[in-house]
């Protein structure tokens, strides 16, 4: 059960982030995608990161304290068009950088969209996560939105893709932040994850 969440501080430079002494948990995707709205649903907060009003805004690392225990790193959102080519290189550059290089990283929250087929910056990214053995699951956003049926159909479309170039499946977590599903299911596994940190 989450009862305390705070925000510690916004960075560009991985370096700069809080200590690694206890795990932490990344949450990534496109601009839009329910970023802000997870992590407000995870942690009980209205607008603990901001639901943000211009999508692609916040080009920075947001560090988030849960329980005193771990951390959410509230990333930048990838692949927003209105954000400049230089802006977007630069967001990659810091985002990859804190990826390949934070200790503490247990796990990537890889958030898409599940009305969206799968798209190319997505697969990209979780291919990278591949490449680079930075631990990932796949969190679809926004079930709300869609009939069940149109739910199971569209996970999937996307396992078929991803099974094209991976031999096995992430974990996949299905949430609204609208209507408060998948919660209990992520705090599982983060509660599950923390005990295999290793300072
Ligand atoms: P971010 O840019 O990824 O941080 O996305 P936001 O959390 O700011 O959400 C983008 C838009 O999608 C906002 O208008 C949210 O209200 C809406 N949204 C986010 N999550 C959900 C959800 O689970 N259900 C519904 N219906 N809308 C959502």
């Amino acid at each position: 059960m989450i009862n305390q969440a705070k925000f510690i501080e916004s960075n560009t430079e991985w370096k700069k982030c809080p200590k690694p002494t206890i795990p932490e948990y990344a949450f990534i995707g496109r601009s839009n995608v329910g970023k802000s709205s997870l992590i407000n649903m995870l942690t009980e907060r209205r607008a603990l990161a901001k639901i943000s009003g211009t999508p692609g805004k916040t080009q920075l690392i947001n560090h988030f304290l849960i329980n005193d225990s771990y951390y959410y790193a509230d990333l930048p959102g990838y692949g927003y068009a209105k954000v400049s080519k230089k802006s977007r290189e630069k967001f990659n550059k810091f985002t990859l950088k804190y990826l390949e290089n934070r200790e503490n990283l247990m796990c990537v929250f890889v958030l898409l969209d599940s009305r969206i087929p799968p798209q190319k910056i997505d697969l990209e990214f979780m291919e990278y996560c591949g490449i680079k053995q930075i631990p990932f699951v796949m969190c679809f956003t926004k079930l709300d939105k869609l009939k069940e049926k149109e739910a199971i159909e569209n996970i999937s479309i996307y396992k078929k893709t991803m099974l094209k170039s991976w031999e096995s499946l992430p974990d996949i977590f299905q949430t609204s932040s609208k209507s408060i599903v998948g919660k209990q299911e992520i705090i599982d596994f983060i509660e599950t994850t923390n005990q295999l940190f290793k300072n």
